[in-house]
């Protein structure tokens, strides 16, 4: 039966592209997060076309052999792990950028394009593609639709769903759903494409994608700036919304405990304001005269800081300054260096109430682990924070912490994942922010799709109680 099934897929996409045990290199084990595998795959297949995805489900579905979807392996809940005797579907191969319609505004792309190719053909054809993540190089595409990526820029251009006009998936059983739609209108029934954003290759495969591209900004204003506390955030946030309008396009916040550690621990970078402050938030707007606009932002910080909203402000005076200030705020890509070992967390908390769930947090986990540390940094304009807690014990005591943290988040009315996906690593956190019946709308979903449950199975929706 399994030697069928392996003829069948190597006659599909190719002997050559049909790696069996012994042959699969050891980055299909794994993701970014998990470097160890939640079992041995049966097989791993790297298609070139819609068809070739299409005739590999169809066979795995005939012989009811689970398959697991994979991008780029950038994920960081484990959404992408292989299980034991899986096949692993290897989209990179779907890596074309099939068209730029400059009319419509749109990109046709395969699933497997990285995310870095896409944002450098918009620029190449005059446009933005405005999804960005420290991944970019080796994120895929159909990946970021699959947990519906956030990053940077969400607060002026949205999440990854916002972005896409149309895709084209595979269910479990080899149907072809073709959506490619191009148009910001279209209310014909069920928007079927949002199953798939968001869903961690659980309902379905995606294939190609219709993107939204937009005019590239002409200006760049950034500025950080030093706080007293969370609520003078929240009151520079609404201030700056309002001078600056839909031109403000990321609000960073760095909580002391993050911006110390990181002025501190890495030489390479400034320390744009000094220690000693409340919060520090990093700003920035793109607009479409660099002379006018950065006369706007100035008069915009210079009221905050003479309202008292802002206590001290660097504000970027050359696209390097912006970087060296940027540079600030990326260094959480380095914490797995200088803040190791540690838990992290990608949560979102009404904005509002953000600065005391900082402080009831900090407190409760100091409370179980005085010696604890914490680090506090996100996208504070999406009511997204992501959370580092270090404690020195061995074994790593990280589900108590995960029962604190999500424990919050769920009295806070919170969501345990803002932008990361559920995948393996919050499964059991899940029904913390979604009740009963959202789950079994959920399940209800995917017994419809695949009812034989074959697809990317034990990631995301935990097991139903009784
Ligand atoms: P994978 O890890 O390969 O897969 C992720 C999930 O999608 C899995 O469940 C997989 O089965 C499924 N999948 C993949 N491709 C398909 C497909 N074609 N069809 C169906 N299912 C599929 N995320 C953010 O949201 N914001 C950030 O700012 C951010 N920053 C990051 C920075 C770094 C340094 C790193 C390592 C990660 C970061 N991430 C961030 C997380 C990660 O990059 C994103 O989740 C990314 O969207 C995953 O893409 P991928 O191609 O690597 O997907
Ligand atoms: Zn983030």
């Amino acid at each position: 039966m399994t030697e069928n099934l392996l003829d069948t897929l190597r006659a599909v996409v190719g002997a050559g592209q049909c790696f069996t045990e012994g042959a699969i290199e050891d980055r299909f084990l794994h993701d970014w997060m998990i470097k160890t595998p939640l079992g041995q795959p049966l097989a791993v297949v790297r298609p070139a076309d819609t068809d070739q995805v299409s005739a590999v489900l169809r066979a795995c579905h005939a012989a009811r052999v689970p398959v697991v979807p994979q991008g780029g392996r950038t994920g960081l809940a484990g959404g992408a792990l292989p299980i034991e005797g899986c096949v692993v579907l290897c989209l990179e191969r779907l890596d074309a950028i099939h068209e730029v319609d400059t009319a419509a505004a749109t990109m046709t792309v395969g699933a497997g394009t990285a995310l870095e190719t896409i944002q450098r053909a918009a620029q190449h054809a005059g446009f933005l593609f405005p999804l960005d993540l420290g991944a970019r190089g080796s994120c895929r595409i159909g990946g970021n639709l699959s947990t519906n990526a956030g990053g940077n820029r969400v607060l002026r251009y949205g999440m990854t769903r916002d972005l896409v006009l149309g895709l084209e998936a595979v269910l479990m059983d080899g149907t072809v759903l073709t959506q490619m739609n191009k148009m910001l209108k279209n209310n014909t029934g069920y928007d079927l494409k949002q199953l798939f954003i968001g869903s961690e290759g659980t309902l379905g495969v995606i294939t190609r994608v219709v993107l939204r591209l937009f005019p590239q900004p002409r200006s760049r204003c950034t500025a950080l700036c030093a706080l007293a506390d969370y609520s003078a955030v929240v009151r520079l946030l609404n201030h700056a919304k309002s001078g600056l309008g839909p031109s403000l396009s990321a609000f960073e916040l760095m909580w002391p405990d993050f911006y110390e550690l990181v002025t501190t621990q890495l030489p390479s970078l400034p320390t744009p304001v000094s220690h000693g402050h409340g919060a520090y938030v990093l700003l920035e707007s793109m607009g479409t005269d660099q002379q006018a606009d950065q006369a706007r932002f100035e008069a915009v910080l210079g009221e905050a800081l003479m309202s008292d909203i802002v206590q001290d402000a660097v504000i970027a005076q050359s696209e390097a300054h912006a970087m060296t200030l940027w540079s600030v705020r990326d260094a959480s890509g380095e914490l797995q260096r200088i803040f190791w070992p540690h838990a992290g967390y990608d949560v979102s908390i009404p904005t509002g109430q953000l600065g005391d769930f900082i402080l009831a947090c900090t407190r409760a986990v100091k409370r179980r682990w005085p010696d604890a540390r914490t680090v506090f940094f996100g996208h504070v304009g999406d009511s997204n924070i992501h959370i580092g807690v270090k404690v020195d014990q061995d074994p790593f005591p990280e589900s108590k912490i995960d029962e604190i943290v999500y424990g919050l988040v769920r009295d806070w009315g919170g969501s345990v994942s803002a932008e990361h996906g559920i995948g393996v690593l919050k499964r059991p956190y899940l029904e913390f922010s979604r009740s009963q019946a959202e789950l079994s709308t959920m399940r209800a979903l995917k017994a419809t799709l695949d009812p034989l449950g074959l697809l990317n199975p034990g990631k995301v929706l935990p097991e139903p109680v009784g």
